[in-house]
């Protein structure tokens, strides 16, 4: 087994997570691991940033199948004997004009992008060593979700929400969602902001579990990338995946015993470190 720290960001075949992995490859003091559901996209990715003279290192990952996450988890443990960076990227979002129902949309959303993150942290955090950080590519939509809606900010904003409260909120979103009522249940009527509002609500619950974890220093944050140009925004954002990946990759290399950001969501632009 290797001494070697680790680093894992998911879904980075393109987009943020591959401008993520670019920058650990430049930074982290250990190995990174480039994920991606289809190992052919994968593979090209891990190529590419091979012609850049990065050394990146590949291992399929689906967040939306527990045995693929379950693998990863397996490999790292008989490989690394943990985990020292968990940088969850992957997310989908349906296009505005998308024709399928809302209802099948807040389902698909939530399973990739609230229950495939949580599978994917209850699977690895075991594998988390003393110092390990973690991070959630979160959203700007979210802040205009919770700005916007204030029972959602309520519900989702309340300090005492726990894991298990957290997945019945969503699932009960999903099924208003296929009932037709979740505006008037008070959610959102957008699946993708939806999702980033919960990731985000995940993080500080995170965070309270790593404060009482008997393995010194592991934090967890959110982080927005700001407005990017990428396949998920039809290439109308602004910012490169680069500049996208600043304010992620700052959340995975705080410093040993730091002592904030700590379970918080990171605005883009916002410095992250005093
Ligand atoms: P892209 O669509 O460009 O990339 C998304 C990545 O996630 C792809 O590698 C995709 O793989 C992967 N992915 C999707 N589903 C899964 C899955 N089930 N398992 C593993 N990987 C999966 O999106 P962005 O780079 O724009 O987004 C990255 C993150 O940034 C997301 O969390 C997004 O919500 C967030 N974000 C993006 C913004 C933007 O302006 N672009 C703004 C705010 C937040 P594949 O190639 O196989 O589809």
């Amino acid at each position: 087994m290797t001494q070697r720290k680790v680093a894992v960001v998911t879904g980075s075949n393109k987009g943020i997570g591959f401008g993520i992995v670019r920058g650990l490859c430049k930074k982290f003091d250990g190995d990174v691991y480039l994920t991606a559901r289809d190992e052919t996209r994968g593979q090209e990715a891990v190529a590419s940033l091979e012609k850049e003279g990065l050394k990146p290192k590949f291992h399929q990952l689906n967040i939306d199948d527990l045995a693929s996450i379950q693998r990863l988890r397996d490999f790292l443990k008989s490989t690394y004997g943990g985990l020292d960076v968990l940088v969850n990227n992957a997310a989908i979002a349906y296009k505005a004009a998308a024709t399928e129902p809302f209802s099948e949309q807040a389902e698909v959303s939530c399973r990739v992008n609230v229950f495939g993150v949580i599978n994917t942290c209850n699977e690895l955090f075991p594998l988390l060593r003393p110092h390990a950080r973690v991070v959630h590519v979160s959203s700007f939509v979210a802040k205009m979700v919770t700005d916007k809606n204030a029972t959602v900010k309520k519900i989702f904003g309340d300090s005492k929400l726990t894991q298990e409260g957290l997945i019945d909120l969503v699932n009960d979103f999903v099924k208003c969602a296929k009932a037709g009522n979740h505006e008037a249940k008070g959610y959102a009527n957008t699946a993708y902001g939806m999702t980033k509002v919960a990731v985000s609500a995940l993080t500080g619950i995170q965070q309270q579990q790593f404060n009482k974890d008997p393995r010194e220093d592991i934090i967890v944050n959110s982080a927005d990338p700001g407005y990017v140009n990428t396949d998920m925004s039809s290439g109308k954002g602004k910012k490169t995946i680069d500049q996208g990946a600043i304010e992620p990759l700052a959340c995975a290399l705080l410093p040993a015993n730091v002592g904030a950001p700590k379970g918080e969501t990171i605005t883009s632009g916002t410095k992250v470190l005093p």
